[in-house]
């Protein structure tokens, strides 16, 4: 049977939900219809995501509809997790984005059709919610047209309108429609408007109701007509996605991945992540029937111990990767029980590379690394949810790096066991992390002693002398001695980050903060506030772009004045603007500003 991967994608209340329930339920996947509104839909499996009435992880249901096996993969659609939506589009062969008839075209609808596009995912768009009071059928295509894309067209467009719109990308249509426009041969149209609907150059647009049924067998046979079958050949090497970490009583925990090429046993080795092999231990298909996966299909692996959400799977090149950032904020976490705390958060945080934990204190305070304000929301409800554990969250703060200035050396011995360190620090190339050099001869030192030195130099560099981490630095081991017997590793660790601190204060760094580059849709009316609003924030804002009465702006902002200008938005666009934001780099804290206070150095 052919494979199709699809994305629902929807602005929150516009019906994802329930049109996913209703797909699942008319093709015959389940027995009933959950309704959203008293929280008993199949694909919400979390019930935090029930009550939020928001979907925030990926999740995969399975129907069959004209001879074609559709796998449902449920994105995300919170502006916070903008980086989840961009993951998981890698993996769609195709998508439906649902509008409300009665809302029309949403700020978040036309960011999530934009994103749609330049991942180059083949999309038709569904006007939902036609049984409502106030709900416009065709007086939207003009909208739709304007806002989200210029070659939308109703799935039951006349000929001569369809021919309009497929004739950019076709000179046989075209040749026909200036031929005879009143003579269109209709199969030869409805033939091509599928090809460019599942190139991606056209999105067909259908109407009806996900509560009333009304339309939903139209959008299903348009889903197989007019969205690309998944491909790729089962007898190549292995190259996957995982998109997901499930984990159920029976399979334990399960890397939820999409096959772009090669195929997936149990008992197979396959290479992941760049960390080596690893041995399979099971596989099950996307219905959850055990055996092998082929290319195009979704396989619920298990046996790869330590793989993530994000994670590549085999050793070819090709497919999507995941872009992620570094978080830039982060919030100490307190509860009642620590140790329950820390081994709830270490399960999130192994399931889902986005939430990172780390130790802050002696007295069992934890901090979390933060993207947003609903990433926190997030986390504390699971941790109540589904790990029984309150948790206390402190207000966010802004995460700095420490970047070199200079070069800097710094070499010293300590007794009664002696040992000697040299260190060289310099600026290593952007996004180099911490690189570590020998000057000496790798013999000239134990095995055991070298690798004391080599990990305590990248865990001392998680605090340089302002209390930040310090990025992109190149450490070289310019100078070593000791005693034998009497020299021991410890010598070594206690050595090390006392030379290096004298280096990297020779070196003088400077503490920069991070940047995030703010995409906003707002009213064109707006536009004047918005901008002073910006650079009050501390932005600098691109050239608007205005598209009719509304407007898109690029501006770079730092980190911590995002949550500003998010607070006035809905104020000075009527509620209506939007912001998103994704990491951009780091600057020299401006002279004059604050410098905000780094966290207590303790030991790691
Ligand atoms: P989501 O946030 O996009 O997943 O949207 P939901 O599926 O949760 O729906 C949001 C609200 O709209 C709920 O109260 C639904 O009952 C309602 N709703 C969804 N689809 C329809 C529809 O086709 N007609 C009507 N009248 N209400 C709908």
């Amino acid at each position: 049977m052919r494979m199709l991967n699809l994305g629902i994608l929807a602005h929150v209340d516009a019906g994802k939900t329930s049109l996913t329930e209703r797909l699942l339920f008319d093709a015959g996947a389940i027995p009933t219809m959950g309704a959203v509104d008293d929280g008993s839909t199949q694909t919400d499996a979390m019930d935090l995501e029930r009550r939020r009435g928001i979907t925030i992880r990926s999740a995969v249901a399975t129907f069959t509809t004209g001879g074609h096996e559709i796998h449902l993969i449920d994105t995300p659609g919170h502006p916070d997790f903008i980086a989840e939506v961009e993951r998981a589009l890698g993996v769609l062969d195709g998508a439906v984005l649902v509008l409300s008839a009665v809302e029309g075209v949403q700020a978040q609808t036309r960011i999530l059709m934009r994103t749609l596009r330049s991942a180059g995912v083949p999309t038709l768009l569904f006007v939902n919610k036609t049984d409502r009071r106030g709900a416009r059928h065709l007086e939207l295509l003009p909208d739709i047209r304007r806002l989200l894309s210029p070659s939308a067209v109703a799935v039951r467009a006349p000929a001569a309108e369809l021919a309009e719109i497929l004739a950019e990308h076709s000179d046989t249509v075209l040749e026909s429609y200036l031929d005879a426009p009143d003579r269109l041969d209709e199969t030869l149209l409805r033939a091509e408007f599928a090809a460019q609907a599942r190139a991606g150059l056209v999105h067909p647009v259908f109407f009806g109701s996900a509560i009333t049924g009304h339309g939903i067998d139209e959008l299903l046979a348009g889903i197989t007509e007019f969205l690309p079958t998944a491909g790729g050949d089962d007898t190549g090497p292995v190259n996957g996605t995982v998109f997901a970490i499930e984990r159920d009583p029976v399979h334990g925990r399960s890397a939820v991945v999409r096959l772009f090429g090669g195929s997936i046993d149990a008992r197979d080795v396959v290479p992941f992540a760049g960390r080596g092999s690893a041995k399979v231990t099971g596989v099950r298909a996307a219905d959850r029937r055990p055996g092998r996966v082929g290319a195009g299909g979704i396989a619920y692996v298990t046996g790869l111990r330590g793989i993530r959400i994000g994670d590549r799977l085999g050793s070819a090149s090709t497919g999507p990767t995941a872009r992620f950032r570094p978080p830039t904020q982060e919030t100490v976490v307190t509860a009642p029980d620590p140790g329950a705390l820390f081994r709830a958060l270490t399960e999130l945080a192994d399931q889902d590379p986005l939430i990172d934990v780390r130790r802050a204190d002696e007295h069992g305070s934890l901090v979390v690394s933060l993207y947003g304000e609903v990433q926190r929301e997030v986390i504390a409800a699971r941790l109540a949810e589904e790990f029984g554990v309150v948790a206390d969250f402190s207000p966010p703060r802004i995460i700095c790096v420490e970047q070199l200035a200079g070069v800097g050396t710094a070499l010293r011995e300590i007794g009664p066991n002696p040992a000697t360190v040299g260190l060289r620090v310099e600026p290593g190339p952007a996004d180099s992390g911490t690189r570590f050099g020998l000057e000496v001869e790798r013999g000239s030192l134990p095995r055991a002693f070298m690798t004391a030195i080599e990990d305590t130099v990248h865990a001392s560099l998680r605090h340089g002398p302002h209390g930040w981490r310090v990025l992109d630095c190149t450490v070289t081991l310019t100078h070593t001695a000791y005693w034998s017997p009497s020299t021991v590793a410890g010598d070594f660790r206690y050595l090390v980050p006392l030379v290096l601190m004298a280096a990297l204060r020779r070196a003088g760094t400077v503490v920069c903060e991070p940047l995030d580059r703010a995409e906003l849709e707002v009213p064109a009316d707006a536009l004047t506030a918005v901008l002073a609003a910006i650079t009050r924030c501390g932005g600098l804002p691109d050239v608007p772009v205005v598209r009719g009465d509304s407007c898109s702006i690029d501006a770079v902002m730092p980190v911590a004045r995002l949550r500003d200008l998010a607070r006035l938005l809905p104020g000075i666009t009527g509620g209506v603007g939007v912001l998103t934001s994704r990491f951009e780099g780091y600057r020299p804290v401006s002279a004059g500003v604050d410098t905000p206070t780094p966290p207590r150095v303790v030991a790691p």
